[in-house]
């Protein structure tokens, strides 16, 4: 029987190995003879998983000392609001720029939870002959005594990713929910770093926070205990039960990216993928990409069938040939392949043959 390939955009496919462990595990974890989500979470074997995930993770990123590295609950939208109240008490001003959806729906977020004035934001996204590209502002012109500058270095929905490693006069704070260790950063230059777990890190839920220490000192609005940053520090992460499974998970996958050569193997194989699939759109007349050559998405690539009458028979075709949830959101339409670290090179080529063979029969 062939694989089913599974293109969601979140919750996505988990590598294989890292499912066939957990399974193999699910009910004598560890040699306890129970499974990792009924143990207490501060029990010495808990603490040593934690520990090891915390470790794995700074190596394959290279985190800085001065960096602690979190995580909460609450999935991406969780870390909309931390990081307002946060960093945004005393009437603190921050600058959003908005690059899609996700960026946009942070700004959002971010009005809500303060009062006028508190939120600048920027579209950075020109439109032209419908493609999309992303233009940085010189931020330096602007004088403004902003907390932190946010933006979204990968637009999960509309496949836009930005590449350029642009300075900031404030501490950048990113959410990286679909990109993380899709590629090598430099995480120095950030004050802080979010991402939801369920596309590259484990299930949904779970978030990871990469924040620099002084950072911390920021004065806060009034918030929840459970996303406060300095009490999750103070707490290992641990201030209330954390999603223990979740975090079980993302550490499996944190080794498993360590055994496939870290993330700088791992990004050469993303652009191998990346590359496949955006160099067929671009030969055929068929489908088109709206994403100027410089901010395709590594990890989302978003497509339109030139024929958009042809989407619902492309979609349930694909489903028969076991290449699963290729439809793109709703709010932009088309098709999207979410193509994560967990997606072998394998399944863009079975995407790229079916999409070939598409084309050739209904053209
Ligand atoms: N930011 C980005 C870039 C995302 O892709 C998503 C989810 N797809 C979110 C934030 C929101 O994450 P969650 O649904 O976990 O709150």
């Amino acid at each position: 029987m062939s694989a089913t390939y599974n293109f969601c955009a979140g919750p996505a496919m988990l590598p294989q190995a890292v499912m066939q462990k957990a399974q193999s595990e699910l009910l004598d974890w560890n040699g306890l003879g129970t499974s990792v989500m009924e143990i207490s979470h501060r029990s010495k074997e808990f603490i040593a998983l934690t520990e090891q995930a915390e470790i794995d993770l700074r190596e394959l990123m290279s985190i800085p000392s001065n960096y602690h590295v979190l995580f909460m609950h609450g999935g991406g939208r969780g870390q909309f609001s931390a990081v307002v109240n946060n960093f945004l008490g005393e009437n603190g001003q921050a600058l959003y720029l908005v690059s899609g959806s996700w960026s946009k729906s942070a700004v959002a977020e971010a009005i809500k939870l303060t009062s006028d004035s508190q939120i600048d934001s920027i579209d950075i996204v020109e439109n032209t002959n419908d493609i999309n590209k992303v233009v940085i502002p010189n931020l330096k012109e602007i004088n403004k005594d902003y907390r932190y500058l946010h933006y979204c270095p990968n637009e999960t929905v509309d496949g836009i990713e930005i590449f350029d490693e642009f300075d900031s006069p404030w501490p950048i704070v990113a959410d990286m929910s679909s990109n993380i260790m899709s590629r090598t950063i430099d995480v120095s230059r950030y004050g802080l770093i979010y991402a939801g777990a369920q596309k590259n890190i484990g299930p949904s839920g779970l978030s990871i926070v990469i924040v620099r220490d002084d950072l911390l000192s920021l004065p806060c609005l009034p918030q929840s205990s459970i996303m406060d940053y300095r009490l999750a520090v103070k707490h290992g992460s641990m201030y209330n039960t954390p999603p223990t499974f979740a975090w079980y998970l993302a550490a499996e996958v944190f080794s498993w990216l360590k055994g496939c050569g870290g993330i700088a193997a791992m990004a050469e194989t993303n652009l191998k993928k990346a590359a496949l699939l955006y160099d067929f759109i671009d030969s055929s007349d068929f489908y088109t990409s709206k994403v100027s050559v410089e901010n395709r998405s590594v990890m989302n690539v978003t497509f339109y069938l030139a024929n958009e009458a042809l989407n619902s028979e492309f979609l349930n075709q694909a489903t028969q040939a076991k290449l699963v949830a290729l439809k793109g959101h709703r709010s932009v339409g088309g098709m999207r392949a979410s193509i994560y670290n967990a997606m072998p090179i394998e399944g863009v080529e079975a995407l790229v043959e079916f999409m070939k063979d598409f084309a050739v029969k209904n053209s």
